[in-house]
């Protein structure tokens, strides 16, 4: 930091999210749903506080770097039909950082593609699966955030001297806050591995940024006021996830009545009909209960035992 100007420190200008919503509004969910749908909540449950804890190491190591900066967590911008969750706009002396989380459980493998994959264990089940890369996501919010910077300016040529001071301005990062993954990236291209950190290594990959950067300082002004300008233009996210489990235990209480008038009952999970069906094996065997008709597609079973 510059002699020049008084150390602020690292300030919050919005620190809340949506996840913590998420996760109380799931438990109430997960309280009414039969064992099948419960499951799935369960896991979504599980991965929301991984996620939380994860978001909150970020948090800690933001407040304990001692670095100037205006910090927004989880901001939702929108541009004509592109959008954009943002889990950390920070705003530093020479540049702003866009932070995508990563806040995967298990371990993250990237391979000489970029492909993402991770592998991990919930209750002894072992789950792998590939996931969309945070790099491109990253860089999509890039975009959002280039597009509702540079409709702020009022004229062509403002607009022109944004645009290509952007990629010197503007830094794409991807963390991975759970301690306790592992990165394999030893296949991974350098370009891959340069995008990815580890939270623990955060602070120091920005002072490392900030140093680097020969472009001028922001006065204290110039970042508060870019700040107030994302959070002004922050929008209510929209999509609930926990809409659609909402909609199956509807879908559940509805085909209990269905049952009892001998009405057809549907599928929450895939829409099929429900079919009655007689256990053969298991603790239920020679017991009927109501099981998807597009078994072995979808494995949905009606918790009623007739
Ligand atoms: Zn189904």
């Amino acid at each position: 930091m510059s002699i020049f100007q008084k150390s602020i420190g690292p300030i919050f200008v919005k620190e809340d999210s949506d996840t913590s919503a998420f996760i109380v509004k799931m438990k109430g969910l997960s309280a009414e749903a039969s064992p099948r749908i419960k499951e799935e909540i369960d896991k979504q449950i599980k991965l929301a506080s991984y996620g939380e804890t994860g978001e909150k190491n970020i948090a800690f190591e933001l407040k304990n770097s001692g670095l100037d900066m205006y910090i927004l967590h989880d901001i939702y911008l929108e541009h004509e039909d592109l959008s954009a969750q943002i889990d950390y706009l920070i705003i530093c002396r020479k540049k702003v950082y866009i932070l995508e989380c990563k806040n995967l459980v298990g371990d993250i493998e990237v391979d000489s593609n970029g492909q993402f994959t991770r592998k991990y264990e919930i209750n002894g089940k072992k789950y792998k699966e590939s996931i969309y890369s945070p790099i491109t996501q990253n860089e999509r919010h890039m975009n959002v955030i280039k597009e509702v910077r540079k409709s702020s300016k009022s004229n062509f040529v403002t607009k022109q001297i944004f645009l290509s001071n952007f990629e010197k301005g503007y830094q794409s990062i991807v963390v991975l806050a759970n301690p306790k993954s592992c990165l394999n990236d030893k296949y991974a291209k350098k370009e891959i591995k340069q995008k990815v950190i580890r939270a623990d290594q955060l602070v120091a990959f920005i002072k490392k940024c900030e140093s680097e950067c020969d472009e001028p300082e922001y006065f204290e002004k110039d970042m508060k006021d870019l700040a107030e300008f994302y959070l002004s233009k922050s929008i209510p996210n929209k999509s609930d996830y926990s809409k659609k489990y909402e909609e199956f235990l509807k879908i559940e209480k509805d085909n209990v009545v269905k049952a009892q008038n001998n009405e057809e009952q549907i599928c929450p999970k895939c829409g099929s009909k429900l079919v009655l069906r007689t256990a053969r094996t298991g603790q239920y065997a020679g017991k009927q209960f109501y099981g998807c008709s597009g078994y072995p597609n979808c494995k949905y079973i009606q918790n009623i035992c007739l």
